[in-house]
């Protein structure tokens, strides 16, 4: 009894052995043999030495073989599932971090005010135009009443590929376009990109967005442009916003105009307010009645119709009403940045 408690033992230390060097499926098929097998396994050997002892000692080492048997049984099993699944158990997995989340697409926010601005004029009944990048000079400056060396000029900063052709530095080409073949009452808005000769900063890009608007027909009054501008700004902003005219210049329009809003950061009430700049203003559009001589260059007659237009940049209207202080954030493409405005 003793040489089989001694034996048992010796083949317990061994097994715990082999098992620790166990590695992959093959090496645990192997040791499952060495032990288990019907023919030649270490236990199989121990449990036919048991016919030998005295019948009185039989039960006891049937007990002390079957514990072994089953100690043996479940290591082998345990170290399947281990082998398994390696990674339950491994360090690779910190089941502590949060889950991995997929983010929603969403338009890009400059888009999404252009949309806004598109949905406000559509209610009002005006059509979407569009037209080339690349333009003439005749459609970019001369139809618009500015001759060959007029000064206005020099307020853009153009981008000429030859001597006539150039990247479009607003969207008005798009209006002597549709005045040419279309006869009033035009109403119509024309977003789109423009360019300029301008090194990026807070306030320039050297592309960006504007919509300019156009109405034309017979009996057109200041009166109108006031009206559509009000009603455009109160559904952009909110119906309480603070909006004011001031007399400017444009070659092509006569009286002219810049239309400020009341400042959506501070509510005018700021005097550090680094966006109105303490002012409580913001310059938001350009607008004015369309010149005479536009029309002759289109050949609408100017005593028979009259007109307004305007015009404001959209990436400014966006970070007006975002509070955004830079416009180069909007070309950066930090997914950071844009992820804010992503409608959830
Ligand atoms: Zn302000």
């Amino acid at each position: 009894m003793e040489t089989l408690k001694d034996k048992i033992q010796v083949l317990r230390d061994q097994f715990a052995q082999a098992v620790a060097e166990v590695r992959d499926q093959q090496a645990l098929q192997e040791l499952r043999n060495l032990y288990l097998s019907r023919k030649n396994g270490h236990l199989t050997r121990l449990f036919e030495s048991m016919k030998a002892l005295d019948p009185e000692q039989k039960p006891a080492a049937g007990q002390e073989l079957n514990a072994i048997k089953r100690h043996v049984q479940a290591e082998l099993d345990r170290l399947e599932n281990k082998l398994r699944a390696p990674s339950r158990s491994g360090p690779d997995i910190d089941l502590t971090l949060p889950g991995r989340v997929s983010y929603w697409g969403s338009p890009h926010p400059v888009l999404h005010i252009k949309e806004r601005i598109e949905q406000i004029f559509l209610r009002m009944g005006f059509s979407i135009e569009d037209g080339p990048e690349m333009e003439t000079d005749f459609y970019n400056f001369e139809a618009l009443n500015f001759p060959p060396h007029h000064p206005a000029r020099d307020d853009w900063d153009t981008l000429y590929i030859d001597d006539d052709l150039l990247l479009r530095t607003h969207t008005s080409p798009v209006q002597i376009r549709v005045m040419e073949k279309r006869k009033p009452p035009i109403r119509m808005i024309n977003p789109g990109k423009v360019f300029r000769k301008e090194t990026p900063d807070p306030t320039h890009l050297p592309m960006f967005f504007q919509v300019e608007g156009l109405v034309v027909d017979h009996g057109i009054t200041f009166a109108h442009l006031k009206g559509t501008l009000e009603c455009f700004l109160k559904a952009l902003y909110h119906e309480r916003i603070k909006i004011r005219f001031r007399p400017s210049f444009f070659p092509f329009t006569e009286p002219s105009a810049e239309v400020d809003i009341g400042c959506t950061v501070c509510n005018g009430g700021g005097e550090e307010c680094r966006v109105c700049k303490g002012t409580g203003w913001l310059e938001i559009l350009g607008a004015g009645m369309v010149d005479p001589q536009v029309f002759k260059n289109v050949n609408i007659d100017p005593e028979e119709y009259s007109g307004f237009a305007f015009g404001m940049g959209i990436e400014r209207t966006a970070m007006f009403s975002l509070q955004i202080p830079d416009l180069r954030y909007f070309y950066e493409n930090d997914l950071r940045f844009i992820r804010q405005f992503s409608k959830k």
